[in-house]
């Protein structure tokens, strides 16, 4: 089989796509369920009919463009990423894996190759989380994962519900019918761009993810007592910050503890009331974001978190109130689909690198329902939801020609 990428249609593709915003291109905003992600879609699907594939639609707008096998009893092969994207964002994210996964298709075609096993195109909804608060709403839907329910109840800040919201962009039906039957897919294959610093600095064209880290995150208040600056005297003070301060270098210290280069913790929220030079800090918020690949880890990390809140709440006579607000669980890659893009890598002699992928992406939520993997193309700088981030097209061309290897051994 001689498989070539069609480079220069794929790069007026991707450009094509990029200019579907509700922002002045080069600045792509193409959120769920808008005109331009509609619009969006539209583009896709046109291209995905010229292609011959068959287009199925769910009552959450996942897309699947289906590249009919020659046994249609076997479990499918899926590839495909998410076009939606968040205000002020560039053209590469998501939108390589959905482009680039039809280029993979179309090139497996004009090599004459034919799958045994069926090759679906998925177009996620809503991957990033910026109207309903949630990521990979799709994926989580398909993977059974999330509530159909409670999902239901969604609202986006304009008090628009989501059954609103996809009912106007053409989506109706109820959420419990979003889910797949587990084996659906025999294997799930992402090619994604980094959005890292990785891949350039190794100098790697390509990346191969082997596991992929996923985030827990808590909200922690912390009810001091407040008073004047000047007028109330150190020792006695129940300062709220303080306190914060104290569980702030316990989150660092339980990260550190695991020994892991892979777990990361971070305070990235801090909310201090009523917030004047002159006054004694009585109440603060902060918000801790613990992630990792091993999810026993990430938890060890969460319970020496909750032993530093009891620690500080009596060492400095504060109240604590801790809530976790989600916790994913992190996965490893499907073994046989890391060695399908090794393989692949090697058959055209492209040089890559294991690594993991520390972002979270839908293959987070199929790989609870199929073996999975992904591909990372590098990013330039390492810049990703910005709209300088780029890719090269020789780089995301050589993504895609592994990627279409890689579906052709996993579907013949
Ligand atoms: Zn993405």
């Amino acid at each position: 089989m001689r498989l070539t990428i069609d480079q220069a249609r794929l790069t007026k593709e991707l450009d094509a796509l990029g200019s579907v915003s509700e922002a002045q291109p080069p600045v792509v905003t193409r959120v769920v369920f808008t005109e331009a992600d509609v619009r969006g879609r539209e583009f896709v699907k046109e291209l995905c009919r010229e292609t011959g594939l068959t287009i199925r639609e769910d009552p959450v707008g996942n897309t699947f463009a289906r590249w009919q096998g020659s046994d249609g009893d076997l479990a499918l092969v899926g590839t495909g990423s998410h076009i939606d994207a968040i205000p002020n964002a560039g053209r590469f994210d998501g939108t390589v894996g959905v482009l680039g996964g039809l280029e993979a298709i179309r090139a497996l075609q004009r090599a004459g190759y034919r799958p045994r096993r069926s090759i679906e195109l998925v177009i996620f909804t809503s991957e990033e989380p910026t109207r309903f608060g949630i990521g990979c709403l799709g994926s989580r839907l398909l993977s059974g994962l999330l509530d159909p329910s409670a999902s239901e109840r969604l609202q986006d800040r304009d008090g628009i519900s989501l059954n609103d919201a996809r009912a106007s962009a053409g989506f109706t039906g109820s959420l419990s019918a979003v889910a797949l039957p587990s084996g659906y897919y025999s294997a799930f294959a992402e090619l994604h761009i980094e959005q890292g610093p990785m891949l350039e600095r190794l100098e790697a064209p390509l990346g191969v993810v082997t596991a992929i880290a996923a985030p827990a995150s808590l909200k922690i208040q912390i009810d001091g007592e407040g008073g004047h600056a000047g007028a109330v005297l150190m020792p006695g003070r129940c300062d709220a910050f303080l306190a914060a301060a104290d569980i702030a270098l316990a989150v660092e210290a339980a990260a550190l503890s695991t020994g892991s280069i892979d777990t990361v913790a971070t305070v990235g929220v801090c909310e201090v009331f009523p917030g004047a030079v002159n006054s004694i800090p009585s109440r603060v918020r902060i918000e801790v974001d613990v992630r990792d690949i091993d999810q026993t880890r990430r938890d060890a990390v969460l319970k020496q978190i909750a032993e530093a809140c009891e620690k500080t709440a009596s060492q400095r006579k504060v109240r604590v109130h801790s809530e976790l607000v989600n916790s994913d669980p992190p996965a490893q890659c499907a073994p046989a689909v890391v060695d399908a893009f090794v393989q692949a890598c090697e058959t055209h002699g492209v040089r890559f690198e294991r690594m993991i992928s520390r972002a979270y992406h839908d293959s987070l939520f199929m790989s609870r329902i199929a073996p999975t993997a992904m591909l990372f193309v590098p990013s330039r700088g390492g810049v990703s939801h910005r709209p300088d981030e780029y890719s090269s097209p020789e780089a995301i061309a050589q993504g895609v020609l592994v990627l279409a290897e890689a579906l052709a051994s996993l579907s013949s």
